[in-house]
């Protein structure tokens, strides 16, 4: 599970499809994402302290991580993401289409690094 909190993605599947918006929060373990204006639902919401005037609240709701694709920064089309380990060791993701680094996962590590 490769796309991170910040990823630029393409919604595939559902009423957003087509959609491309920004991964605002990922929850690992039940494999959804918020993502900045998709799948957005009304709550309703009582009169109380918070919201005094009660009514419809607009927000996001999670939406699975199967129905939605990482946009690649540098060849601009939704793709699969690999991760490989750089050459100084650090381990990287990466575009499936193009080869571009999509960013560091975690930091350089002599063990894996290119002898
Ligand atoms: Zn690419």
């Amino acid at each position: 599970m490769l796309i991170r909190t910040g990823d630029n993605v393409e919604v595939i599947a559902g009423a957003d499809r087509g959609t491309q918006s920004r991964v605002i929060q990922v929850d690992r373990e039940k494999g959804k994402a918020l993502v900045e204006s998709v799948n957005r639902v009304y709550k309703h919401v009582k009169r109380s302290q918070q919201h005094p005037q009660g009514g419809r609240l607009s927000k996001e709701m999670p939406v699975q991580l199967s129905n939605v694709m990482f946009v690649c920064g540098s060849c601009n089309s939704r793709t699969r993401l690999g991760a490989r380990f750089s050459d100084d060791g650090a381990k990287e993701r990466f575009c499936k289409k193009c080869g571009a680094s999509a960013g560091q996962i975690s930091p350089a590590h002599a063990g894996h690094a290119k002898k």
